[in-house]
């Protein structure tokens, strides 16, 4: 039997105030020396400049502050890491942020700590990196945090919207590992994990029981937010592989942000793929839905702000987006016709 490699966040705090403890935290893991603390314009008053207060008795800080999650971006951060003789990085912001430094720690073979100031996406918790190349977006392969610490007061100072997409964004795991499982019962393509494929389906379980409690915000809420979307990203850890958390639903919203001039949030766009992904999968995809209802997250292409005709496209195009990776779109190779029936008949356009 070949080796694998599992490589997995070593600490996890989550909690009101645990911003505090950050360099409590890096210390107990042995971490010294210098610190590049990452965040962007709006993150850096909102946690950035706290985080640099507790870092700085204990590690010389730099900050520096990104503008988007380009490739450029990454190489600007390499040169900062380098320039300034950083030992790591700590990233406090949303997914740009995370993904951006994500990346350049991997590139500069530093360890990388995530400090989210949103529960928008799995990504904080992840070794992937959604970086924009030449126009198109794409996950790039780095590693794991060494930490995160989620804040949960501050996450909760953001907007609703986000802790709802990222709800969305665990609840479409439900789709992801029935992707998986038929990929391997067809293909025995992409090494199968019965624990990363039940910790994932046990995190979108955890967050559709408790939809209508997490609708009402709050701490609670984003604690068991933050817990589901730390668990997806072991999940992929123990996996090898994005494969428990990103299936079809994922490839349909790719899609959509390459032909979308103005795309919706990506756990949005995911959370209304897996309703039509679960149809096609033949599962209950209106237990889906409602569980979205009841959180809050959109279910219809008006609600995510794009037109009936782009959510056709993209149901089209999306086998076409990591073709490799064999899902129920390529299992039904969708003509437009039977896209537009699709859709229609969960509801996702009006038609
Ligand atoms: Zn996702």
């Amino acid at each position: 039997m070949k080796t694998k490699l599992m490589q997995l966040p070593r600490s996890v705090l989550v909690g009101r105030d645990a911003i505090d403890e950050i360099a409590e935290v890096l210390r107990g893991l042995g971490l010294s020396g210098r610190a590049l603390v990452v965040a962007d314009s709006t993150t850096i008053d909102v946690a950035g400049n706290r985080a640099t207060e507790v870092l700085n008795p204990f590690f010389k800080t730099t900050s520096e502050i990104i503008t988007g999650a380009s490739i450029e971006e990454v190489r600007r951060m390499e040169r900062c890491i380098e320039d300034s003789d950083s030992n790591f990085v700590v990233a406090v912001g949303g997914g740009r942020v995370i993904d951006v430094s994500k990346l350049a720690a991997k590139n500069r073979g530093v360890h990388f700590v995530s400090v989210p100031t949103a529960a928008a996406h799995d990504g904080i918790a992840s070794s992937r990196a959604s970086i924009k190349e030449d126009g198109n977006t794409v996950s790039k392969g780095a590693n794991p945090p060494i930490a995160i610490i989620a804040d949960t007061g501050v996450i909760a100072g953001a907007p609703y919207r986000l802790l709802a997409s990222g709800c969305a964004d665990i609840i479409a795991k439900y789709t992801s590992v029935l992707d998986w499982e038929l990929a391997y019962e067809k293909k025995k393509a992409d090494e199968y994990s019965e624990y990363a494929s039940a910790l994932s389906r046990m995190s979108a379980k955890i967050i559709m029981d408790s939809a209508e409690t997490i609708k009402s915000g709050g701490e609670e809420s984003v604690r068991k937010v933050v817990k589901a979307l730390i668990s997806c990203g072991v999940a992929m850890s123990i996996a090898g592989s994005s494969r428990p958390a990103s299936g079809s639903e994922h490839k349909f919203s790719h899609a959509l942000d390459m032909i979308a001039s103005n795309p919706g949030l990506h756990g949005e766009q995911c959370g209304v793929g897996t309703i039509m992904m679960m149809y096609l999968h033949g599962g209950d995809w209106r237990r889906i839905r409602d569980a979205l209802i009841s959180i809050g997250a959109p279910t219809t292409a008006e609600e995510i702000g794009i037109t009936d005709d782009l959510i056709i496209d993209a149901l089209v195009t999306a086998r076409e987006i990591r073709p490799q990776r064999y899902t129920i779109l390529e299992e039904k190779m969708l003509s437009k016709k039977q896209a537009e029936i699709l859709a229609c008949e969960t509801g996702v356009i009006s038609g």
